[in-house]
Protein backbone atom coordinates (compact mmCIF):
# COMPACT_ATOMS: atom_id res chain seq x y z
CA UNK A 1 0.00 0.00 0.00
CA UNK A 2 1.42 3.35 -0.85
CA UNK A 3 1.40 6.33 1.47
CA UNK A 4 -0.86 8.83 1.06
CA UNK A 5 0.89 11.45 3.35
CA UNK A 6 4.39 13.37 1.51
CA UNK A 7 6.31 14.18 4.57
CA UNK A 8 8.50 16.98 4.20
CA UNK A 9 9.87 17.13 7.24
CA UNK A 10 13.50 18.45 8.03
CA UNK A 11 14.42 15.51 10.12
CA UNK A 12 13.37 12.79 11.23
CA UNK A 13 12.68 12.32 7.84
CA UNK A 14 10.90 10.35 5.21
CA UNK A 15 12.33 7.06 4.72
CA UNK A 16 12.23 4.53 1.63
CA UNK A 17 9.33 2.96 1.36
CA UNK A 18 10.93 -0.41 0.61
CA UNK A 19 12.82 -0.02 3.63
CA UNK A 20 9.73 0.75 5.89
CA UNK A 21 9.04 -2.82 4.63
CA UNK A 22 11.63 -4.91 4.93
CA UNK A 23 12.36 -3.35 8.34
CA UNK A 24 8.78 -4.76 8.92
CA UNK A 25 8.86 -7.68 7.52
CA UNK A 26 11.66 -8.54 9.61
CA UNK A 27 10.82 -6.60 13.02
CA UNK A 28 9.44 -10.13 14.66
CA UNK A 29 12.57 -12.25 13.09
CA UNK A 30 15.67 -11.17 11.87
CA UNK A 31 17.01 -13.54 9.36
CA UNK A 32 14.76 -16.37 10.61
CA UNK A 33 16.34 -16.14 13.94
CA UNK A 34 13.37 -16.27 16.24
CA UNK A 35 14.54 -12.51 17.50
CA UNK A 36 14.12 -8.67 16.38
CA UNK A 37 17.27 -6.56 15.70
CA UNK A 38 15.88 -4.83 18.65
CA UNK A 39 16.71 -7.48 20.97
CA UNK A 40 19.96 -8.90 19.61
CA UNK A 41 23.56 -8.97 21.12
CA UNK A 42 25.40 -6.46 19.53
CA UNK A 43 28.51 -8.89 20.19
CA UNK A 44 26.47 -11.92 18.31
CA UNK A 45 28.18 -12.60 15.25
CA UNK A 46 24.61 -11.91 13.17
CA UNK A 47 25.17 -8.01 14.13
CA UNK A 48 28.75 -8.12 13.48
CA UNK A 49 27.50 -8.56 9.57
CA UNK A 50 25.13 -5.89 9.88
CA UNK A 51 28.06 -3.82 11.35
CA UNK A 52 29.98 -4.95 8.34
CA UNK A 53 27.56 -4.89 5.95
CA UNK A 54 26.83 -0.92 7.03
CA UNK A 55 30.70 0.12 6.89
CA UNK A 56 31.27 -1.49 3.53
CA UNK A 57 28.43 0.15 1.97
CA UNK A 58 29.38 3.46 3.37
CA UNK A 59 33.10 2.95 1.75
CA UNK A 60 31.88 1.97 -1.19
CA UNK A 61 28.96 4.70 -1.71
CA UNK A 62 31.57 6.95 -0.89
CA UNK A 63 34.52 5.51 -1.89
CA UNK A 64 36.21 6.26 1.54
CA UNK A 65 40.15 5.60 1.40
CA UNK A 66 41.41 3.02 3.59
CA UNK A 67 43.27 5.08 6.14
CA UNK A 68 39.76 6.49 7.67
CA UNK A 69 37.89 4.43 10.19
CA UNK A 70 34.34 4.70 9.86
CA UNK A 71 32.20 4.82 13.56
CA UNK A 72 28.34 4.90 14.02
CA UNK A 73 28.12 6.75 17.56
CA UNK A 74 25.33 7.96 19.56
CA UNK A 75 24.76 11.35 20.91
CA UNK A 76 23.66 13.05 17.63
CA UNK A 77 25.22 15.83 15.08
CA UNK A 78 25.32 18.29 18.80
CA UNK A 79 27.47 15.47 20.72
CA UNK A 80 29.99 15.99 18.02
CA UNK A 81 29.68 19.57 18.06
CA UNK A 82 31.82 19.11 21.51
CA UNK A 83 33.73 15.67 21.18
CA UNK A 84 35.37 17.47 17.70
CA UNK A 85 36.97 20.20 20.07
CA UNK A 86 37.60 17.85 22.77
CA UNK A 87 39.37 15.26 20.51
CA UNK A 88 40.53 17.52 17.82
CA UNK A 89 41.36 21.12 19.63
CA UNK A 90 44.77 19.78 21.22
CA UNK A 91 45.97 18.89 17.97
CA UNK A 92 48.40 22.01 18.22
CA UNK A 93 50.07 23.53 21.19
CA UNK A 94 47.93 26.95 20.56
CA UNK A 95 44.63 24.90 21.11
CA UNK A 96 42.80 27.47 18.57
CA UNK A 97 40.10 26.25 16.22
CA UNK A 98 38.68 27.76 13.22
CA UNK A 99 34.84 28.22 12.48
CA UNK A 100 33.12 29.22 9.24
CA UNK A 101 29.79 30.40 10.95
CA UNK A 102 26.76 30.02 8.60
CA UNK A 103 23.69 29.50 10.00
CA UNK A 104 22.25 28.36 13.54
CA UNK A 105 24.38 24.83 13.56
CA UNK A 106 27.95 26.29 13.23
CA UNK A 107 27.04 29.17 15.57
CA UNK A 108 25.97 25.99 18.08
CA UNK A 109 29.26 24.32 17.16
CA UNK A 110 30.84 27.15 17.57
CA UNK A 111 30.06 28.35 21.06
CA UNK A 112 30.18 24.84 22.24
CA UNK A 113 34.15 24.75 21.29
CA UNK A 114 34.75 28.08 23.11
CA UNK A 115 34.50 25.66 26.31
CA UNK A 116 37.93 24.05 24.91
CA UNK A 117 39.92 26.36 23.72
CA UNK A 118 40.29 29.69 21.55
CA UNK A 119 37.49 29.55 18.55
CA UNK A 120 38.46 32.33 15.76
CA UNK A 121 35.41 33.11 13.46
CA UNK A 122 36.93 33.09 10.32
CA UNK A 123 35.15 36.06 8.68
CA UNK A 124 32.74 39.00 9.16
CA UNK A 125 29.76 38.40 11.19
CA UNK A 126 26.95 37.83 9.37
CA UNK A 127 24.16 40.26 9.43
CA UNK A 128 21.84 37.34 8.09
CA UNK A 129 22.54 33.51 7.45
CA UNK A 130 21.76 33.91 3.70
CA UNK A 131 25.36 33.72 2.07
CA UNK A 132 28.28 32.17 2.19
CA UNK A 133 31.12 35.04 2.72
CA UNK A 134 33.42 34.82 -0.19
CA UNK A 135 37.05 32.53 0.84
CA UNK A 136 39.20 35.82 -0.20
CA UNK A 137 37.38 37.30 2.80
CA UNK A 138 38.74 34.43 5.37
CA UNK A 139 41.80 34.97 7.75
CA UNK A 140 42.25 31.57 8.23
CA UNK A 141 44.71 30.51 11.00
CA UNK A 142 47.70 28.50 10.12
CA UNK A 143 48.20 27.18 13.28
CA UNK A 144 44.99 26.35 14.26
CA UNK A 145 44.03 22.80 14.94
CA UNK A 146 41.33 22.20 12.83
CA UNK A 147 38.99 24.48 10.20
CA UNK A 148 35.10 23.44 10.94
CA UNK A 149 32.14 24.05 8.76
CA UNK A 150 29.40 22.75 8.40
CA UNK A 151 28.30 21.95 4.56
CA UNK A 152 24.40 22.37 4.71
CA UNK A 153 22.81 24.79 7.17
CA UNK A 154 19.15 23.03 7.76
CA UNK A 155 17.70 26.02 9.47
CA UNK A 156 18.70 28.22 6.32
CA UNK A 157 18.85 26.45 3.99
CA UNK A 158 22.39 27.69 2.82
CA UNK A 159 24.59 24.84 1.26
CA UNK A 160 28.78 24.17 0.25
CA UNK A 161 28.93 23.44 -3.23
CA UNK A 162 32.48 23.77 -2.98
CA UNK A 163 35.25 22.08 0.22
CA UNK A 164 37.31 25.28 1.73
CA UNK A 165 40.93 24.97 0.81
CA UNK A 166 42.55 25.04 4.43
CA UNK A 167 46.47 24.86 3.53
CA UNK A 168 46.93 21.59 5.33
CA UNK A 169 44.98 22.18 8.36
CA UNK A 170 42.78 19.70 9.51
CA UNK A 171 39.31 20.19 7.54
CA UNK A 172 36.25 18.92 9.66
CA UNK A 173 32.50 19.04 8.43
CA UNK A 174 28.98 18.69 9.92
CA UNK A 175 27.55 17.07 6.68
CA UNK A 176 23.82 16.40 8.84
CA UNK A 177 21.92 17.34 6.33
CA UNK A 178 23.32 17.16 2.96
CA UNK A 179 25.28 13.37 3.59
CA UNK A 180 25.43 11.02 0.94
CA UNK A 181 23.08 13.40 -1.57
CA UNK A 182 25.97 13.56 -4.01
CA UNK A 183 29.61 12.28 -4.50
CA UNK A 184 32.39 13.82 -1.70
CA UNK A 185 36.22 13.52 -1.46
CA UNK A 186 36.22 12.23 1.68
CA UNK A 187 40.53 12.23 1.32
CA UNK A 188 40.32 16.52 1.30
CA UNK A 189 38.50 16.26 5.12
CA UNK A 190 40.36 14.98 8.74
CA UNK A 191 36.87 14.26 10.08
CA UNK A 192 33.02 14.36 8.78
CA UNK A 193 29.88 13.94 10.98
CA UNK A 194 26.35 13.07 10.01
CA UNK A 195 23.22 12.74 12.08
CA UNK A 196 21.50 9.48 9.83
CA UNK A 197 17.79 10.45 10.53
CA UNK A 198 17.77 12.84 7.19
CA UNK A 199 19.28 11.61 4.77
CA UNK A 200 20.53 7.82 5.46
CA UNK A 201 18.02 6.37 8.31
CA UNK A 202 16.48 6.99 11.08
CA UNK A 203 17.23 8.93 14.89
CA UNK A 204 19.89 7.20 17.25
CA UNK A 205 23.54 6.99 15.25
CA UNK A 206 25.51 9.59 14.01
CA UNK A 207 27.88 8.69 11.02
CA UNK A 208 31.19 9.96 11.98
CA UNK A 209 34.05 9.04 9.16
CA UNK A 210 37.59 10.43 10.58
CA UNK A 211 41.40 9.84 9.32
CA UNK A 212 42.67 6.87 11.20
CA UNK A 213 45.73 9.10 12.89
CA UNK A 214 43.06 11.04 14.77
CA UNK A 215 41.04 8.93 16.01
CA UNK A 216 41.45 5.55 18.32
CA UNK A 217 38.38 4.16 19.04
CA UNK A 218 35.31 2.15 16.82
CA UNK A 219 32.04 1.91 17.14
CA UNK A 220 32.21 -1.33 19.56
CA UNK A 221 33.77 0.71 22.58
CA UNK A 222 29.88 0.75 23.54
CA UNK A 223 26.63 -0.67 22.72
CA UNK A 224 25.93 1.28 19.62
CA UNK A 225 22.50 1.91 18.31
CA UNK A 226 21.80 -1.01 17.11
CA UNK A 227 18.40 -0.66 15.09
CA UNK A 228 19.18 2.73 14.09
CA UNK A 229 22.44 0.88 11.95
CA UNK A 230 20.15 -1.64 10.84
CA UNK A 231 17.77 0.92 9.67
CA UNK A 232 20.68 2.68 7.82
CA UNK A 233 21.77 -0.27 6.09
CA UNK A 234 18.86 -1.06 4.63
CA UNK A 235 18.86 2.64 3.35
CA UNK A 236 22.31 2.17 2.05
CA UNK A 237 21.25 -0.68 -0.09
CA UNK A 238 18.17 1.30 -1.00
CA UNK A 239 20.97 4.51 -2.58
CA UNK A 240 23.01 1.57 -3.86
CA UNK A 241 20.18 -0.08 -6.08
CA UNK A 242 19.06 3.45 -7.11
CA UNK A 243 22.94 4.28 -8.74
CA UNK A 244 24.53 5.46 -5.71
CA UNK A 245 25.68 8.84 -4.56
CA UNK A 246 25.89 10.65 -8.64
CA UNK A 247 22.38 8.67 -9.05
CA UNK A 248 21.55 10.85 -5.42
CA UNK A 249 23.38 14.05 -6.79
CA UNK A 250 21.56 13.78 -10.51
CA UNK A 251 17.91 13.17 -8.33
CA UNK A 252 18.59 15.89 -5.37
CA UNK A 253 19.45 18.56 -8.41
CA UNK A 254 16.34 17.79 -10.57
CA UNK A 255 14.09 17.96 -7.07
CA UNK A 256 15.60 21.40 -5.99
CA UNK A 257 15.88 22.91 -9.55
CA UNK A 258 11.71 22.27 -9.91
CA UNK A 259 10.72 24.53 -6.89
CA UNK A 260 13.66 26.84 -7.05
CA UNK A 261 12.16 27.51 -10.61
CA UNK A 262 9.11 28.17 -9.18
CA UNK A 263 10.29 30.54 -6.71
CA UNK A 264 12.42 32.78 -9.03
CA UNK A 265 9.76 32.68 -11.83
CA UNK A 266 6.59 33.54 -9.16
CA UNK A 267 7.31 37.58 -9.92
CA UNK A 268 8.22 38.03 -6.25
CA UNK A 269 4.80 36.32 -4.89
CA UNK A 270 7.65 33.29 -3.21
CA UNK A 271 11.03 34.80 -1.62
CA UNK A 272 13.99 32.90 -0.93
CA UNK A 273 16.58 34.88 0.90
CA UNK A 274 19.06 32.79 0.29
CA UNK A 275 21.85 33.89 -1.89
CA UNK A 276 21.77 32.25 -5.26
CA UNK A 277 24.99 30.82 -5.12
CA UNK A 278 24.86 28.38 -2.41
CA UNK A 279 21.19 28.03 -1.87
CA UNK A 280 20.69 24.13 -0.52
CA UNK A 281 19.43 21.29 -2.66
CA UNK A 282 18.21 19.55 0.56
CA UNK A 283 16.31 22.69 2.68
CA UNK A 284 13.95 25.70 0.82
CA UNK A 285 13.04 28.22 2.88
CA UNK A 286 10.79 30.37 1.33
CA UNK A 287 8.34 33.50 2.74
CA UNK A 288 5.09 34.09 1.04
CA UNK A 289 5.01 37.75 -0.40
CA UNK A 290 8.13 39.55 1.29
CA UNK A 291 10.83 38.69 2.85
CA UNK A 292 8.89 39.09 5.72
CA UNK A 293 6.47 37.14 5.12
CA UNK A 294 2.76 37.35 5.22
CA UNK A 295 1.96 34.94 8.01
CA UNK A 296 -1.49 34.82 7.18
CA UNK A 297 -0.94 33.44 3.88
CA UNK A 298 1.47 31.26 4.82
CA UNK A 299 -0.61 29.64 7.18
CA UNK A 300 -3.58 29.05 4.11
CA UNK A 301 -0.64 27.60 2.35
CA UNK A 302 0.16 25.23 4.94
CA UNK A 303 -3.34 24.13 5.64
CA UNK A 304 -4.08 23.63 2.14
CA UNK A 305 -0.61 21.99 1.76
CA UNK A 306 -1.95 19.39 4.59
CA UNK A 307 -5.23 18.77 2.84
CA UNK A 308 -3.37 17.30 0.13
CA UNK A 309 -1.79 15.70 2.09
CA UNK A 310 1.83 17.37 2.50
CA UNK A 311 2.76 17.85 6.09
CA UNK A 312 5.64 19.49 7.65
CA UNK A 313 6.90 22.42 5.32
CA UNK A 314 6.43 24.66 8.66
CA UNK A 315 9.87 26.54 8.54
CA UNK A 316 11.76 26.40 11.37
CA UNK A 317 10.87 28.61 14.79
CA UNK A 318 13.74 31.08 14.78
CA UNK A 319 12.54 31.76 10.81
CA UNK A 320 9.27 31.24 10.25
CA UNK A 321 8.15 31.06 7.16
CA UNK A 322 7.79 27.70 4.99
CA UNK A 323 10.75 25.04 4.49
CA UNK A 324 10.85 21.98 2.19
CA UNK A 325 13.40 19.59 2.44
CA UNK A 326 13.97 17.12 -0.04
CA UNK A 327 16.44 15.07 1.06
CA UNK A 328 17.31 11.36 -0.67
CA UNK A 329 14.04 9.31 0.18
CA UNK A 330 11.74 12.25 -1.10
CA UNK A 331 10.90 10.91 -4.24
CA UNK A 332 10.59 13.53 -7.68
CA UNK A 333 6.96 12.40 -7.79
CA UNK A 334 6.69 13.64 -4.09
CA UNK A 335 8.27 16.96 -4.99
CA UNK A 336 6.20 17.22 -8.58
CA UNK A 337 2.94 17.42 -6.24
CA UNK A 338 4.66 20.09 -4.40
CA UNK A 339 5.45 22.38 -7.31
CA UNK A 340 1.76 21.88 -8.45
CA UNK A 341 0.34 23.18 -5.76
CA UNK A 342 2.59 25.72 -5.29
CA UNK A 343 1.65 26.88 -8.83
CA UNK A 344 -1.73 26.63 -8.00
CA UNK A 345 -1.58 28.61 -4.64
CA UNK A 346 -0.01 31.12 -6.61
CA UNK A 347 -2.86 31.80 -9.23
CA UNK A 348 -5.38 31.92 -6.44
CA UNK A 349 -3.56 34.03 -4.49
CA UNK A 350 -1.28 36.53 -6.35
N1 LIG B 1 23.87 19.72 12.49
C1 LIG B 1 22.93 19.92 11.56
C2 LIG B 1 23.32 20.47 10.24
C3 LIG B 1 21.59 19.62 11.85
O1 LIG B 1 20.64 19.83 10.94
C4 LIG B 1 21.25 19.09 13.11
C5 LIG B 1 19.84 18.71 13.50
N2 LIG B 1 18.84 19.15 12.74
C6 LIG B 1 22.28 18.93 14.05
C7 LIG B 1 23.57 19.22 13.70
C8 LIG B 1 21.99 18.41 15.42
O2 LIG B 1 21.75 17.07 15.36
P1 LIG B 1 21.13 16.26 16.58
O3 LIG B 1 19.75 16.76 16.77
O4 LIG B 1 21.22 14.86 16.08
O5 LIG B 1 22.00 16.52 17.74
Amino acid sequence: EQKSTINFGAGPAKLPQSVLLQAQKELLSYNSLGISVLEMSHRSSDFGKILNKTESLMRELLNIPDNYKVMFLQGGGSGQFSAVPLNLIGLKEDRCADYLVTGTWSAKAAKEAEKYGKVNIVHPKLDSYTKIPDPSSWTLNPSASYVYYCCNETVHGVEYNFIPETNGVVLVSDMSSNFLSRPVDVSKFGLIFAGAQKNVGCAGVTVVIVREDLAEMNSLYNTPPCFSIYIMCLVLEWIKNYGGSVAMKNLNNQKSSLIYDIINNSDGFYVCPVDQSCRSRMNIPFRLRTEEGDEALEKKFLDGAAKRGMISLKGHRSVGGIRASLYNAVTLEDTEALATYMKEFQKEHM
